[in-house]
């Protein structure tokens, strides 16, 4: 961006022809993106021209499509695609984590969650604390909730999730909210009657595969039996299971989460095929995270977001190569940032967005009734932190938390147009950062961007989407759009009744 500076001279001449916009040399071209989410690309010379003043009447028009000249934009319709892609800030908490113990039977180099071992028992949420963390749940603003049982290992303490299952339902017949439930679990103490109950009671199942079993058995430490196999087995039983009930195996199957490690990032290939194999269609190359024991270990597992950088680029090109010998597989990173840039919609994932979903978009209860901003916030309570601490199930009253003063603070926060990288940030419209991961990294819930692992990721990710978008390979554009189309999965909602 520097050089192509350099070149500009002085200024413009016409500086109000343009609406306000960004720039950032990205494959030898010139990124525009404006406020409202729009972009295009100029060349170098073209942007020379515009900086001067220039404009042709080829370009002029290229612009006046991509809402780009000031006085050719249609306010009223820009107004109203803001407030579309915005919406979410009126919806309150729609994810409601609870952490039903922190009891696991796995040990995994990374673990996020500051597990305990099975015997700690008391670390099992309570069913009184269950039903009130479910009593706050409900009281949220948002018409759609979910509900998503967390651990340690959710399984370990299966009564108290049956029991919110079943609180929650009988509950909502007085809200009459859209309601959904979601486990995320490593599968290893699943059972047959156990998954009856879930399928029965249309809980989404999410699991965590590291890659092939090898890599998996070796970071996710499992004494008692063989890791990588017993989640591949209940993936595949469980999938059946779906299809046994007339489900289209294409929207309805066991998701997996990969938590990259160093020792991922020379195999991506080989992850992906693992996840293929296993009849995933969406994966997640997730980055670790600066949580819970992932910090301690990071010595061993971290690596410079550059290589993540890489193994990323290398992932994804064989994500589109396999769409291409028609594997219909996508990447969540992709999808998210895509849907954004491409349809103007946001999918409201609560780590990517403007302001983040801390408190207002998701809450976290703990298995000891304390009541979190979000997950992350809820491992640092674990590490002997209570900065995003909220309050407790026994009297917090829904109001005092979405009004506190962390959940205002960690709001202004993660606004993108107050943070002073990010306000001049080519990716502003589509971004989102974390102050939970701020603050771990930085001591502040502010942060310095510019040195933040995740904004290298979110740069580097949009980088690389950005440069497809600019090559325009007609197949891969396809395999694109195809991947930011939100199909909905209304097996596992849960429709309350008014009373
Ligand atoms: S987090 Fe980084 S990539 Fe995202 S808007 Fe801010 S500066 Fe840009």
């Amino acid at each position: 961006m520097n050089m192509l500076l350099s070149g500009i001279g002085k200024g413009p001449k016409s500086p109000g022809k343009l609406v306000p916009f960004r720039f950032r040399e990205v494959d030898g071209a010139v990124l525009l993106t404006s406020y409202f989410g729009d972009w295009t690309f100029v060349s170098r010379d073209e942007f020379r021209g515009l900086y001067q003043g220039e404009l042709s009447p080829e370009l002029e028009a290229r612009l006046v499509e991509k809402n780009f000249i000031r006085d050719r934009v249609d306010a009223e319709q820009l107004r109203e695609r803001l407030r579309y892609r915005r919406r979410f800030l009126n919806y309150g908490p729609i994810l409601h984590i609870m952490v039903v113990t922190l009891r696991c039977n796995e040990t995994c180099v990374y673990c996020h969650a500051s597990r305990a071992n099975m015997d700690q028992v008391e670390t099992d949420m309570s069913r009184d604390y269950a039903e009130k963390s479910v009593n706050l749940a409900l009281q949220s603003t948002a018409p759609r909730i979910t509900i998503e049982f967390q651990g340690g290992e959710p399984l370990a303490n299966f009564p108290v999730v049956k029991h919110i299952i079943e609180y929650a339902i009988e509950k909502n017949r007085a809200y009459g909210k859209e309601l959904e439930f979601t486990m995320v679990s490593n599968l290893a103490l699943m059972t047959e009657e156990k998954l009856d109950y879930l399928i029965k009671h249309k809980v989404q199942i999410c699991t965590s595969i590291d890659g092939p079993e090898k890599l998996h058995n070796k970071q996710r430490i499992l004494t008692t039996g063989n890791a990588y196999q017993l989640a591949a087995n209940w993936i595949e039983r469980i999938n059946k299971r779906y299809i046994e009930l007339g489900l289209d195996p294409v929207l309805y199957h066991v998701e997996a989460l990969l938590t990259t490690t160093r020792a991922a990032l020379d195999i991506p290939k080989e992850i992906i095929d693992t996840y293929v194999n296993l009849g995933c269609r969406s994966i997640f190359l997730r980055p670790v995270d600066p949580f819970g024991f992932a910090d301690k270990t990071q010595k061993t597992i971290e690596y410079e977001r550059k290589r993540y950088e890489e193994f990323y680029r290398a992932a994804v090109d064989y994500i589109i190569e396999l769409n291409k010998q028609g594997t219909q597989v996508l990447e969540r990173f992709a999808s998210i940032f895509l849907t954004k840039i491409l349809t103007g919609d946001d999918p409201n994932f609560l780590d990517i967005r403007n302001p983040s979903g801390a408190g207002v978009g998701g809450i976290a209860y703990n298995y000891d009734g304390n009541v979190f901003i979000s997950d992350e916030g809820r491992m640092l309570h674990e590490m002997g932190d209570d900065t995003f601490l909220l309050g407790h199930v026994d009297n917090a009253k829904y109001r005092d938390l979405m009004t506190h003063e962390t959940v205002r603070a960690a709001l202004i926060a993660s606004n993108l147009d107050a943070q002073p990288d990010c306000v001049n940030c080519t990716y502003n419209t589509y971004c989102g950062i974390k102050p939970e991961n701020n603050y771990t990294t930085h001591g502040s819930i502010q942060g310095r961007t510019r040195e933040n692992a995740i904004c290298q990721v979110h740069k580097g990710i949009q980088d690389y989407l950005f440069t497809k978008l600019h090559q325009a390979d007609a197949s891969t554009l396809e395999i694109f759009r195809r991947w930011t189309t939100i199909r909905e999965r209304s097996h596992f909602l849960q429709t309350g009744t008014a009373s």
